[in-house]
């Protein structure tokens, strides 16, 4: 194998900003990829299935996860519980795919303490009009709940610097390609050359 495993993605966005839809078609464009499946206490939105959106589960399901020492990260995040299986990131990278991890700010944040090596991107909506907006049209939530996700955008905003990148999704074709440009380059940074490959197949005396 010429790469030593594969590498672990933060995004993390505002709500609308369009973290999903850009990793939806990322999905699509780039080989080798997973997506992280979080646990969630949220209720499923139309069209969202569990075991593939979210794993849905509820509160006490989600605290004994937590007592067992199952999430390598988790949060409270606009009033529901989310959190990532530490067993399912382990998984992937050792198998040698990328893994996506579409979680909060906090979560960020402590996936970095526990992954030094993670990659952690931040997508921004062009304005706040525009964030407004995209959450109305997505349909999907409750003026409460909008509100309530829209309140919450800034404080998240405020955490951009601890990212490695900043995607700023205005035209998504342009967004996509920012995104599929950071993930291939990742891929081939020297520290991601498996040592013993390159002597194996170059410097066998050694
Ligand atoms: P297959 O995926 O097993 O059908 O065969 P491939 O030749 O596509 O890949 C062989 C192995 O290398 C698989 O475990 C792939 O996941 C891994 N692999 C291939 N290309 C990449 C890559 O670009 N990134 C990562 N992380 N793994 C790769
Ligand atoms: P998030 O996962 O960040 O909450 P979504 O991916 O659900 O956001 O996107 C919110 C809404 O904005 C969706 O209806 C989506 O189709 C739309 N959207 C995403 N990116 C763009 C863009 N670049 N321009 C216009 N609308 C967008
Ligand atoms: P939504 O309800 O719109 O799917 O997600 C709401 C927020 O929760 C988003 O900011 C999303 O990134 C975050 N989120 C989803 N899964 C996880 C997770 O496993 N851990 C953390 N910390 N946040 C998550």
């Amino acid at each position: 194998m010429r790469r030593k495993r594969g590498n672990l993605f933060v995004i993390s966005a505002p709500s609308g900003a369009g973290k999903t839809t850009l990793c939806q078609k990322l999905k699509e464009i780039v080989p080798d990829v997973k997506f992280s499946v979080s646990y969630t206490t949220r209720k499923p939105r139309a069209g969202e299935i569990d075991g593939i959106h979210y794993t849905f589960v509820d509160e006490d399901e989600f605290r004994a996860m937590i007592a067992d020492g199952e999430f390598v990260e988790w949060a409270q995040v606009h009033g529901n519980f989310y959190g990532t299986s530490k067993r399912r990131i382990e998984n992937t990278i050792s198998e040698g795919f990328d893994i996506l991890l579409d979680i909060d700010v906090q979560g960020a944040r402590q996936i970095r303490e526990h992954f030094s090596d993670s990659i952690l991107i931040f997508i921004l909506p062009p304005s706040m009009d525009e964030l407004k907006k995209r959450l109305a049209g997505r349909m999907s939530d409750s003026p409460e709940v909008i509100a309530r996700r829209l309140k919450n955008a800034i404080d998240e905003i405020r955490e951009y610097k601890n990212y490695d990148y900043v995607i700023i999704n205005d035209v998504f074709d342009d967004a996509l390609e920012e995104m599929v440009a950071i993930i291939i380059a990742e891929r081939v940074r020297t520290s991601k050359i498996e040592e013993a490959w390159i002597k194996e197949n170059f410097i066998k005396e050694e």
